[in-house]
């Protein structure tokens, strides 16, 4: 019996109409897809010219026999849905059914497949069948397009120019290796290799082949589950960030997905950690039940709603927080000649190490898995308690009135003294306004304020989110506000400074999020309220500063993201001073 079943009309409608054929990513996504559900382990995409002169996937996945191979270009016929039920479950990845039709009929299409018995190849052009014959071929499919868009001279008018076309080739298949990394994937353009990944089932692997070495060395693994969902995948440490959203990569049953919510969750994790205008590499699988999740069945878009968004929320906010708590984030400077000294002595060693068990070759693809095993064998330490991360720092001196220089057994540490001294405010000002303790205190002298006209009739009317935040404060008429008492924590020395930002941010706050109200009180307060560069402060006060700093949750970047501190490893140092010649 045939695998194709020809979907009821009504299905086919439900399907989104307007599916088009119109980038060569949108042909590629379809064929990577088609072998994945063949249960393919290697797909290999070869392009000519980006893929607008030809396409070539192949695939070993379970192949089909002459009377499939002929029906899957017709219409409406796919094997992949039975009823309508399945269009929601998303284990399928191409429900589309109609997208191989379509390719065929923009293009000069050759399909070679076989189930292992018999082989086929069909020729089509133009969707015109042109011939059909038998073949060999070992089990699995190859679909080679070529010429796209021959006879649609508009539509070949819009692809973008090569470069384009393969940087969006590029990611999605980047993508789909990272989804699958049982799966090996070959991506070859003009005999230029890509990627390549092994389908060993190593996601650290894939991200390594994907992002580089340097990359994978800084991710921290994920694998986390609720009663609704499990999270598997990669973080990066705050260090390694980019400026594109594009390194966020997140799988909804390994189907890759684009939800804000989502976006948004994880960069709020690392709220702090990293600049606003950057993004974390991230790559997390989320495993749900099909019956909480609906997909948006337009087969382009790639959005999914939640129905138990909040367990998720939780279960990946919570994650975050603790994996980037539990580590020494600490970013270590490093000599970039060290880093290609200590791969090339690697591959040294392993070469030795090929000789002695008297292996006479050794394939370019052996060498590097094992290389890749050497260079991500380093295991970081976990801590417990995260007031253990840092070790006690003594300072030595004070460069430029800015960065303390300090010192302990692990190496030696640069100090940002304003970006440390911001972090230790910041979190005072967020626990203190955080703990619901009204206690106030009362200014001798009270405070007068004077506003202009028009901030006055605003603060009138915002009055309460001050009386909220524990000033006594009452209107004294012609444009003037009189401070009585303030909330214990407010800096007893620059008190009218602090009083005056505060009432700045109640006069820009445009909607009140309680949350983001008090920590734009605390960033700004910290900010202003720390030391500045070009203080010179002295060794006592150094000394105070690191051990405050070690104290805090995040002692490595300041409220605006900015790291607070950065380290020569005594093996670095003596690595850069080549102490190693002497000994
Ligand atoms: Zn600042
Ligand atoms: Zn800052």
């Amino acid at each position: 019996m045939s695998k194709i079943l020809v979907m009821n009309e009504n299905l086919a409608n439900k399907i989104a109409a307007g599916e088009v054929v119109e980038r060569v990513v949108s042909v590629v996504k379809e064929l990577v897809e088609n072998s994945i559900d063949a249960q393919a382990t290697e797909i290999k995409i070869e392009l000519i010219d980006s893929g607008v002169k030809e396409i070539n996937v192949s695939d070993n996945g379970v192949g089909m026999d002459k009377e499939d191979a002929v029906l899957c270009f017709s219409r409406h016929a796919t094997s992949k849905l039975k009823d309508e039920h399945d269009l929601f479950n998303i284990e399928h990845l191409g429900f589309r059914g109609e997208a191989l039709p379509s390719i065929a009929s923009i293009s000069k299409l050759t399909l070679i497949t076989s189930n292992g018995k018999i082989g086929t190849e069909v020729l089509i052009e133009g969707g015109t069948l042109v011939s059909t014959k038998k073949t060999s071929r070992e089990k699995g499919t190859t679909i080679i397009v070529k010429d796209l868009f021959y006879n649609t001279p508009v539509r070949l008018k819009y692809l973008k120019n090569l470069y384009t076309e393969l940087a969006n080739v590029t990611d999605y298949v980047d993508k789909m290796a990272l989804a699958y990394p049982n799966i090996k994937f070959k991506l070859i353009n003009n005999d230029k290799l890509l990627l390549n990944t092994d389908g060993s089932g190593n996601l650290l692997k894939v991200i390594s082949k994907v992002y580089g070495i340097e990359i994978a060395k800084k991710m921290i693994e994920v694998n986390v589950s609720n009663e609704d969902y499990t999270i598997t995948g990669y973080i990066s440490y705050p260090e390694e960030t980019r400026t594109t959203r594009n390194i966020i990569t997140t799988f909804v049953n390994n189907r890759l997905i684009k939800n804000q919510d989502i976006n948004r969750i994880i960069l709020d994790g690392y709220h702090t950690y990293i600049p606003v205008s950057k993004t974390p590499y991230i790559v997390l699988n989320i495993e749900v039940d099909p019956i909480l999740i609906d997909v948006n069945i337009h087969p382009t878009k790639m959005d999914i709603k939640f129905s138990k968004m909040e367990t998720l929320t939780e279960l990946l906010s919570k994650t975050i927080k603790e994996k980037l708590e539990e580590r020494n984030l600490i970013p270590e400077l490093k000599s970039y000649k060290h880093k290609e000294e200590s791969i090339s002595k690697k591959l040294e060693q392993l070469v030795e190490k090929y000789k002695e068990e008297e292996k006479e070759e050794v394939t370019y693809e052996e060498l590097s898995l094992d290389l890749d095993s050497y260079e991500t064998e380093e295991e970081p330490v976990i801590y417990e308690n995260k007031k253990d991360r840092i070790k006690k720092m003594y300072p030595v001196g004070l460069v430029k009135g800015t960065y303390i220089v300090a010192e302990n057994e692990d190496g030696m540490y640069i100090i940002d003294q304003h970006a440390a001294a911001e972090r230790i405010n910041y979190e005072k000002y967020m626990k203190a306004m955080g703990t619901h303790d009204n206690h106030m205190m009362d200014l001798l002298i009270p405070l007068k304020i004077e506003l202009s006209n028009s901030d006055y009739i605003v603060l009138k009317e915002k009055m309460d989110k001050l009386i909220d935040l524990n000033f006594e404060i009452e209107d004294f008429g012609h444009n003037t506000i009189m401070v009585r008492s303030h909330p214990y924590w407010l800096p007893e020395y620059a008190l009218s400074e602090a009083i005056r930002k505060i009432i700045d941010i109640v006069l820009s706050e445009k909607e009140f999020d309680p949350y983001k109200f008090t920590e734009k009180i605390a960033i700004t307060l910290a900010c202003k309220m720390s030391i500045k560069a070009n203080d010179h402060i002295e060794m006592p006060a150094m000394e105070d500063l690191l051990d405050r700093l070690r104290q805090t949750d995040n002692p490595f970047t300041c409220p605006h993201g900015r790291p607070t501190i950065i380290t020569y490893s005594n093996y670095e140092l003596e690595k850069l001073f080549m102490r190693s010649m002497e000994s």
